[in-house]
């Protein structure tokens, strides 16, 4: 039976505790994450970064840098004044000026930190400094920047993030990703565009079928190595960036640097300026997390027990596998709470719907398996839950800091 108190917390864990967690066992497992009361991720406009810890090969302390001190142009400062970005992040005032310098970076750090303008912000503004200066722009342009991204929701936030910095500026983008047709997505490129944002698979479609060229790639990102390694990206990246200039900028963003990705770096990035940002506090230091043991034919009604007595606004659930996606949402339909889950079997357009409903609150909970979910930037999330255990204990704390 499940307490009716909501108290049924039986133990307090550590994540990062492994012992605790592989003797929890994974079918009686669940947990809950809830953020502590102005513990805000970094990053979020109405709350100022927090301050992180930073090595870097150059530069220093960065807590009174502004915008304006990075030398960037009018139209990209006035874009980021609007969206009421007041100063940036420590990735951000780290890795600009070495970017803007044409150095390559290698950063490490996780979503949620800043990363997609720190990358973002050299680009638009090398482009419409040195590679596109003039505002009319030839249609029919080849992209000149390439961003690899591991899943179709992240290409499409760093594509709209694209949109956004370069709203004041003539720079074009596309955005390219499987699970709908191409069709559309040909077109954008063919106008003429100057940044690519894609996911490996379909741009390997593409560059197969000839559609799209990347001779004149002068800025290559890889965004999220280390999720494009589990993914198993790696050779596909290895066919990409054997097809792009000698001649480039590239920059590499990893949360972790396992053996693979250092020697992915080792080979696409030139005397790199490193940077690493690091949280002050950890994901554990800044998150409630309880741990419930349940029969695991009980672990649904544990779910709308809890989403009543803890009051949850706006929960994401992670699964393990797509139908224990499917199945949880219909239980949770079935008993009054609106739901929507996104995975990998879901047409993108169904995706994108779930996806609003949840943000725009219409859908207090998201059911997601883990790949689906995978460095989306979602505000207000007051719960997380994870269902079944997750294989690596960092992967649960990642969860709960990245949302
Ligand atoms: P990212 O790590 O790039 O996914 O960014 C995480 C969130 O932080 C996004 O919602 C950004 O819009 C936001 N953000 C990025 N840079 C800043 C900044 N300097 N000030 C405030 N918010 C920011």
């Amino acid at each position: 039976m499940i307490p009716s108190d909501g108290t049924a917390e039986l133990t307090r864990l550590r994540l990062n505790d492994k012992t605790a967690a592989h003797a929890a066992g994974e079918r009686y497992f669940v947990t809950v994450s809830t953020s502590r009361p102005g513990s805000t991720p970094p990053g979020k406009p109405s709350n100022p970064p927090a301050a992180s810890t930073m090595n870097t090969t150059t530069g220093s302390s960065t807590d009174s840098t502004a915008f304006t001190d990075l030398a960037l142009i009018p139209p990209i400062l006035e874009a980021l004044r609007a969206d009421g970005y007041e100063r940036p992040t420590p990735i951000q005032a780290q890795s600009i000026p070495p970017a803007l310098a044409k150095r390559d970076v290698l950063g490490i750090a996780q979503t949620g930190t800043g990363k997609t303008a720190a990358f973002a912000l050299p680009i638009i503004q090398r482009l419409v400094t040195e590679l596109r200066p003039g505002m009319k722009l030839p249609v029919g342009r080849k992209p000149k920047a390439l961003v690899l991204a591991p899943t179709r929701e992240l290409a499409a936030q760093i594509a709209e993030s694209f949109a956004s910095y370069g709203r004041h500026t003539p720079v074009r983008f596309a955005v390219i990703f499987g699970g709908v047709g191409q069709g559309p997505q040909v077109r954008a490129i063919q106008q003429g565009i100057d940044i690519l944002v894609a996911t490996p698979g379909r741009l390997i479609d593409l560059l197969q079928q000839r559609l799209v060229s990347l001779d004149e790639i002068s800025f290559f990102v890889l965004d999220e190595a280390d999720r494009m390694l589990d993914m198993g990206f790696i050779e596909p990246i290895r066919r990409i960036s054997a097809l792009l200039p000698r001649q480039r900028q590239t920059m590499l963003y990893s949360a972790t640097m396992p053996k693979e990705i250092r020697h992915l770096a080792d080979n696409l990035l030139r005397d790199p300026v490193t940077v690493t940002v690091t949280p002050v506090s950890s994901a554990v230091d800044r998150i409630d997390q309880k741990l419930f043991f349940v029969l695991k034919a009980q672990k649904t009604q544990l779910m709308i027990h809890l989403f009543h007595t803890l009051e949850m606004e706006r929960v994401v659930i992670f699964t393990k596998t797509k139908h224990g996606a499917d199945r949880l949402t219909r239980k949770l339909k079935a008993a009054g709470i609106g739901s929507e889950a996104i995975h990998g079997n879901k047409a993108q357009n169904q995706r994108v719907r779930a996806l609003d409903a949840f943000r725009s609150g219409r859908s207090p909970v998201l059911v997601a398996t883990d790949v689906a979910a995978r460095g989306l930037d979602i505000d207000d999330v007051t719960h997380v839950i994870n269902y079944d255990l997750p294989m690596e204990p960092e992967a649960a704390t990642s969860r709960s800091d990245s949302c």
